[in-house]
């Protein structure tokens, strides 16, 4: 089945992933800017990191036939820097305009922090005077549930923010429901270590509904799995759930999700059409 991998970060990754991507099913990835395994030490090294999203991944995505979209901003774990964050935030308008940049994220909090929270809304103050859309990550572990309370108390002071246009990420069973019914998209993580499993995955699916909701691999530096999605397919299939609801979590979802932003300019393969 052809999906979309809606947070993945291919910068981690080799090139052979890609082509094994591809040869998944994958169609396309879009990759939230995000801490890179170690702190930047100055706003040059977050200019030449979101260089590396907008040019040379695209690129590398393209030789297997991928589509590579991006977002940009300073990460939660460096945002304890707000003097760095600052300078950061002053760049994202110019990346803003390039082909395939989404919008402003992955934002958030890592340890629930002021300075994490100072930084959390200076983005989505630009992100709403900008109009646009925004990708929040929220906390690990025990960090997870009081930081996702914080991040939906910061974004209920923004009257103006269109909801549908913003993905809360990494979301578990406690957290899933307040971003469902504040009218947000809600991001399901696969991941080996923590946050959740295909199986976790698939029950939320019949929890809450296929609606607003996205499945990704998340991809990263850390032990991680970016076939993680194809998981999940196989599991939905074990428990007997329709093709149809299976494409519309891995793949009409987040073209849905994305085509609200202008950058979005996807285009879906040609399915060749079957003899009848
Ligand atoms: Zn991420």
């Amino acid at each position: 089945m052809e999906y979309f991998d809606p947070h993945i970060h291919m910068v981690s990754r080799t090139t052979d992933d890609y082509e094994t991507l591809a040869k998944m099913g994958c169609v396309g990835m879009s990759e939230p800017a995000f801490w890179a395994g170690f702190d930047r030490g100055s706003a040059d090294g977050f200019r030449d990191y979101f260089r590396q999203l907008t040019e040379f991944e695209p690129k590398r995505a393209g030789w297997y036939g991928l589509q590579h979209f991006t977002w940009i901003c300073i990460n939660a774990k460096e945002a304890e820097n707000v003097r760095l964050s600052r300078e950061v935030i002053a760049m994202i308008p110019e990346f803003l305009q390039l082909p395939g940049v989404l919008g402003i994220g992955e934002i958030g909090l890592n340890k629930n922090t002021r300075n994490e929270s100072i930084i959390f809304l200076e983005h989505c103050q630009l992100a709403t005077k900008l109009g646009e859309q925004v990708l929040i990550h929220t906390p690990h572990l025990q960090d997870k549930y009081p930081g996702t309370r914080m991040i939906l108390d910061m974004l209920d002071d923004f009257s103006d923010l269109d909801h549908t246009r913003v993905c809360v990420d990494h979301v578990e069973e406690h957290t899933i429901r307040p971003v469902l019914e504040r009218g947000y998209w809600a991001g399901m993580t696969l991941y080996p270590t923590s946050k959740c499993t295909p199986a976790r995955a698939a029950d939320m699916v019949e929890l809450y509904g296929p609606d607003r909701l996205l499945v990704n691999s998340a991809g990263d530096w850390g032990p991680s799995k970016p076939t993680a999605v194809p998981d999940f397919i196989f599991e939905m299939r074990m428990r007997g759930h329709s093709e149809s609801l299976i494409r519309k979590v891995v793949y009409d979802n987040p073209l849905e999700f994305f085509r609200q932003s202008r950058n979005f300019l996807f285009t879906p393969r040609e399915i060749p059409e079957t003899a009848s």
